[in-house]
């Protein structure tokens, strides 16, 4: 067996070196793997690794979520049981496919099917572990325990396999359907996004926001209709506008301009800000409707006459339609409605025109998309044709042009600069267009109340997440839109017929089977020339991905390849005891994980449970990181350098201060947390330095010789300081537990600091003396086993120094993360006397001050000290006897008055002994001056020359310095000894 090598701690330490060595050590020695093999028949604690994108290198937020992922399991594991912990990569989707796009200068989707799709999966899959090494040299050296040789990959033939199941169990439940809908789009991704993705991307933009002139046909020619919209580019597919039948609308003509304008009574002001206008008349919404208006753009104008269309349809088209979300928040009370492009528009255009019931010849017409899935103005806008309409590096750049055409034809009536949100697309960052397109989707809608009963039962970490940011979103689910547009990730396992007809495919042997071919790979390059004969038609593969988050709420499953392996395992794992990851989750893992977990297990009379088990969730306890920011406030940024990497402060700090710093942080309760370099240095000083000291005093101090002391075994401990640590320890260990069971990680990491700092400078200074004299047996075995207790009870937080700690105290080499977690052992705690200890501290606290201000120096002894209210420990002479000694008087005395503020006053006369005493502490504290600076250890002894000193203390003088007085008898030399 290696051994951590024996320290010196009279030097100071490198953290980081240490840290290097006893990861050296866990690795020669196997400890994980000890730790796991140790348990392998224990109670199991099953734990899910949330699947990160390999697509770049760790940050601060990964490294605190991994922290925790640390310290949970390390503590379960401690307690007795077996922690699974594997980790997973989250190889699909956008973000890798985004990277290869850039890397080949593949600018759209028509790049990459011009290039190939098996080459560019080839590629993807090449690049998608490029970081992994990296990850794996970091996550080691933050001290996490975590399988990452076995980790399980999204894109193993395995895993798509399962996640092609758990498509089918939902097909199967009638939980999945086609649909056309208007959703958010990426048209430089040319693919739709789900509604959770979208919430991801919102930025603060500058929009210019229009308002044009609609004329009025069959009048005098000069009146319109005022519409104002912040997307300029959607007006060439304009078909009605829309008004609230129940507002009042005005008509009022302007003076300058000759014109007269429709638009709602109370926008009036806003709308004509600094011009004159006269109201002619007012009149209902309702009124309106039915007015027909000449179109802004001639590129749909002949659909009116289209005589291939119901004649009623094409009444209708450009004209006033009623609307209930009309709204006077902003604009002029009269909505522009291009029924592709928004929700309200949809609904208006499908319940005036009925799409879903037109033949598809009038559909095609008469649904007006002017614009194309990649985000281009389609042939038929001639002056526009080709244009992007909202370009990401210029996304005013169409509605400047669509601006200045209106100006042209004088249709425009005004135009501002506006700052609004804005959704992008999470990953390439383009502007996302609201589109309607064609979609699969999981019907979410469907059971929703489930979702919501499910996660009562969800233990979440904060408390308020549950029925706040998680709970309202579950209680807005909306149908998810789960198939994608594009190449890299596990294909849609549905194969179509000419006429329609569907086949859903769980597993790569059900689709040999159908097929009669050999499938080695699920991947689209595959699986696409993939056909299915049955029945005398062939059915061919869709086309589309799945949403690589469906991919991730999969993995419950996916991870072991259930059910077509590993069922016991599974069941054993499922579900989670506990998760953590960004609080921002809750709109993606913990959200499809919840979902389609939900969807597997329902039970009731439509549904019947696909697992073993019924109505659950994926997890039962989840913890919510939240964001870590550069210290400025700002997101951390390469380009800003405003913040330290996490290499620079783990080499200069060492992992162990920069988990406590981040676990003690509000970030794991999901709040924000601006990086402070400072207090990582801070804890390094404030705890490991003085935790290092107090070993340096049990390597120089304290009695080695003894066996160390079974706790467990109840034992009287007589002296008041040592029992008053092991009920110290006591204490907090319930304290630690309790969080620790509770997954409060913040409050459970606060504790170290003033234990640690109680440990030092209470326990070790009151206890000097002691332990310098020759009956120092009890207060070494006590001093020894709360040192290793309280590493133990550190460990999971702190796994490095507490692994010091340990090898220091225990010879036999064992790691501390082999060891069990301590036995609570309640006969070691005296409440009374910790209050009453607390209450000491008080007291000498108030005593110090009081000496200072009265200017007398602590060594020199006074006869006494009054203090006006009588403390609850007066009559215990062990704990009266720790106060004369920390205040240096002769007697205390203790006032009658029942005062609220506390006071004490010294008496401050000294007779002669007391000036004698107080000169020969002086004289002590001179010697051990000089020796120190002599560079002497506490066993060499020597002689010190004096002149003089009171007699009545040479042999205290002489014990407490191991040093022999001698009187100076040379004439005019002076004391040997200086201050
Ligand atoms: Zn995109």
């Amino acid at each position: 067996m290696t051994k951590l090598k024996s320290k010196d701690f009279r030097k100071t330490p490198n953290l980081a070196q240490l840290e290097e060595e006893i990861l050296q050590f866990w690795e020669d020695e196997q400890v994980f793997e000890q730790s796991l093999k140790q348990r392998e028949n224990a109670e199991n604690f099953s734990f899910y690794d949330g699947p990160p994108f390999a697509t770049g290198l760790p940050h601060y937020g990964h490294l605190m979520q991994s922290m925790i992922k640390d310290l949970i399991p390390r503590y379960q594991t401690m307690k007795g049981k077996y922690v699974r912990r594997v980790w997973g990569w989250d190889c699909h989707g956008l973000p890798i496919e985004n990277l290869i796009e850039k890397g080949l200068n593949l600018k759209d989707k028509q790049a990459i099917e011009d290039f190939g799709v098996a080459a560019f999966n080839q590629a993807c899959q090449a690049r998608v572990l490029t970081y992994a090494k990296d990850w794996e040299k970091t996550i080691k050296r933050i001290g996490r325990f975590i399988d990452m040789k076995n980790a399980y990959k999204t894109m193993d033939k395995t895993y798509m396999e399962s996640v092609w199941w758990v498509f089918k169990e939902l097909y199967k439940k009638g939980l999945i359907y086609q649909s056309h809908k208007v959703m958010h789009i990426c048209p430089r991704c040319s693919t739709p996004l789900s509604n959770f993705e979208v919430t991801q991307g919102y930025q603060e933009v500058k929009d210019l926001a229009v308002t044009a002139k609609f004329k009025l046909l069959n009048d005098d020619g000069n009146t319109y209709f005022l519409s104002w919209t912040t997307t300029a580019w959607t007006l060439p597919g304009n078909m009605f506008l829309a008004v609230n039948p129940d507002l009042d609308y005005v008509l009022v003509e302007s003076k300058a301009k000759n014109e007269k304008y429709y638009l709602a009574k109370a926008r009036l002001t806003e709308v004509f800000v600094d011009q004159d206008y006269q109201v002619i008349r007012t009149v209902k919404g309702q009124e309106l409707i039915g007015l027909n208006y000449q179109p802004i753009f001639p590129y749909f104008t002949n659909l009116k006459e289209d005589l291939d269309l119901p004649i009623e349809a094409r009444k209708l088209l450009f004209s006033v339609q009623a609307a209930q979300f009309v709204n006077l928040d902003e604009g002029t009370g009269i909505v522009h409605i291009a029924p592709a492009f928004g929700e309200d528009d949809y609904q208006l255009g499908e319940s005036l025109l009925n799409f879903s019931q037109l033949d598809n010849h009038a559909k095609s017409k008469l649904f007006i998309q002017h614009v194309d899935f990649s985000g281009r103005f389609i042939e038929a806008v001639t002056d526009f044709a080709g244009m992007e309409v909202k370009a990401k590096d210029q996304p005013q750049a169409t509605d400047v042009e669509i601006i200045r055409y209106l100006a042209k034809k004088d249709l425009l009536f005004a135009k501002k600069q506006i700052t609004h949100s804005y959704p992008h697309c999470w990953r390439c960052d383009s502007p996302l267009l609201n589109y309607a397109t064609s979609s699969w989707f999981v019907e979410v809608s469907a059971f929703k109340e489930e979702l919501l009963k499910n996660n009562q039962a969800i233990n979440w970490q904060p408390a308020h997440i549950k029925d706040g940011r998680f709970g309202n979103w579950l209680a807005e689910a909306r149908d998810w839109a789960i198939s994608r547009n594009r190449f890299w990730g596990t294909p849609l396992p549905l194969w179509q017929s000419e006429d329609g007809d569907l086949i859903c495919v769980a597993s790569a042997d059900e689709l040999e089977k159908l097929s009669g071919q050999k499938i080695n790979n699920l991947h689209k390059e595959f699986v696409d020339e993939i056909l299915i004969e049955k029945d005398g038609k062939i059915y061919r593969h869709l086309p589309e991905v799945l949403d690589c988050w469906f991919e991730s709420g999969a993995m419950p499953y996916a991870q072991f390849n259930y059910p077509f392996a590993n069922q016991e395992l599974f069941e054993k794992n499922f579900p989670a005891n506990f998760i953590s990851e960004g609080q921002d989750q809750t709109r993606g893992w913990f959200y499809t994980l919840h979902v389609l977990a939900t969807a597997l297990s329902m039970s009731n009379d439509k549904f019947e449970s696909s697992l073993n088990k019924a109505n659950t969730s994926a997890f039962e306890n989840v913890m919510c990181t939240g964001l870590i920011m550069a210290s400025d406030g700002k997101k951390m940024s390469k380009r800003l350098n405003n913040y330290p990497e996490p290499q620079v402060i783990l080499d200069k700090y060492g992992a162990d201060s920069l988990r406590l710093y981040l676990l003690s942080s509000a970030a794991v309760k999901a709040e924000t947390l601006n990086f402070e370099e400072q207090e990582v240095a801070d804890i390094r000083r404030r705890i490991f330095l003085i935790w290092w000291n107090i070993l340096a005093f049990y390597q120089t101090f304290a009695d080695q010789n003894f066996d160390k002391l079974d706790l467990e075994q109840e034992k009287e401990i007589s002296h008041v300081l040592d029992r008053w640590l092991l009920s110290r320890l006591t204490t907090l260990q319930k304290k630690l537990v309790n969080y620790l069971d509770n997954f409060d990680v913040m409050r459970a990491t606060r504790l170290i600091a003033p234990f640690i700092n109680d440990l030092s400078t209470w326990y070790l200074r009151l206890s000097r003396e002691r332990f310098k004299n020759d009956d120092s047996k009890e207060a070494s075995q006590v001093f020894a086993s709360v040192l290793t207790v309280s590493a133990q009870l550190f460990a999971p937080i702190v796994p490095f120094f507490t692994e010091l700690v340990y090898q220091q105290l225990n010879k036999e080499g064992k790691s501390i993360h082999l060891s069990d977690y301590p036995k609570i052992l309640d006969f070691y705690q005296d409440k009374k006397l910790e209050a009453e200890m607390r209450e000491l501290k008080q007291l000498v606290e108030l005593g110090h001050a009081q000496r200072k201000s009265v200017q007398v120096p602590l060594r020199q002894p006074l006869a006494s000290i009054t203090f006006n209210k009588a403390a609850s420990f007066k009559n215990n002479t062990e704990l009266s006897a720790i106060l004369k000694q920390e205040l240096n008087v002769k007697e205390i005395l203790w006032g009658q008055e029942n005062e609220k503020d506390l006071s004490a006053v010294f008496d401050l006369e000294l007779s002669a002994d007391l000036e004698a005493e107080g000169t020969a502490r002086q004289i002590v504290r001179r010697i051990q001056n000089w020796r120190k600076k002599a560079g002497l250890k506490v066993d060499d002894k020597v002689s010190a020359y004096l002149k003089t000193w009171p007699n009545q203390f040479t042999n205290m003088i002489e014990e407490k310095t191991n040093t022999q007085l001698i009187r100076a008898k040379i004439e005019g030399l002076k004391d040997q000894v200086e201050d």
